[in-house]
């Protein structure tokens, strides 16, 4: 599958094909929607292709630009667990105003399940899952593609499990192996093979 990946300042978006065009996987801060819009200029892909938005958690560096991409007419895909944040960021960015953060509409949202996530995914082109991985945030979901890769937002590494020593981050890789990934597409720094003998090495340097 091919994977077009854009920096949006620090965070990373990712732009997988689906039908008729593509599915974003986050946005970036708010106030850089030019930004995300010479970036995708320089892949010769127009605003307008992207009709799908799935966000992997709505911290704002994810979810800053998702109503400016909707007003558009891009779909937003959220999983069921996720929909209480959407308002949690709109609060916060009440509280505490910054200009050109656009209120995320809570209405026409297309919201799926761990388990519907794949039959909707498969009607627009996709074969993976929407699954819930939290750890980093209790609204964290993961994009799993069929045994290939993962979208995993901000999870903690693989290789920091043992460091991290946290249950919730240890099931949402348990989960997420079940899955037989071999590529990881974090939401800040650089994509990662997985190499599940890799933690134990690294996590024995770490306690040395
Ligand atoms: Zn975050
Ligand atoms: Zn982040």
């Amino acid at each position: 599958m091919k994977v077009i990946s854009l920096t949006n300042n620090s965070t990373n978006c990712y732009l997988l094909p689906a039908n008729d065009g593509w599915l974003l996987v986050d946005t970036g801060l708010p106030d850089t929607f030019s930004h995300l819009l010479q970036l995708l200029f320089k892949n010769s892909i127009s605003i307008y292709e992207i009709n799908y938005l799935l966000i992997t958690h709505f911290h704002p560096d994810h979810a800053g630009l998702v109503q400016n991409l909707r007003d558009l007419g891009t779909n937003l895909i959220v999983h069921e667990d996720q929909i209480p944040y959407i308002q949690k960021l709109n609060s916060f960015y009440k509280k505490n105003p910054r200009a050109n953060f656009r209120d995320i509409v809570p209405h026409h949202i297309i919201t799926v399940s761990d388990s519907g996530s794949r039959d909707y995914l498969q009607s627009i082109g996709i074969a993976g899952d929407i699954i819930m991985t939290p750890g980093h945030s209790d609204d964290s979901v993961s994009l799993v593609i069929d045994d290939n890769c993962a979208f995993i937002g901000d999870l903690p590494a693989y290789h920091l499990i043992e460091a991290y020593n946290d249950a919730v981050i240890s099931d949402s890789w348990n989960v997420l192996q079940t899955h037989n990934i071999n590529l990881v597409y974090p939401g800040h720094g650089e994509p990662y093979v997985l190499d599940p003998s890799r933690q134990l090495v690294e996590s024995q340097n770490f306690l040395v």
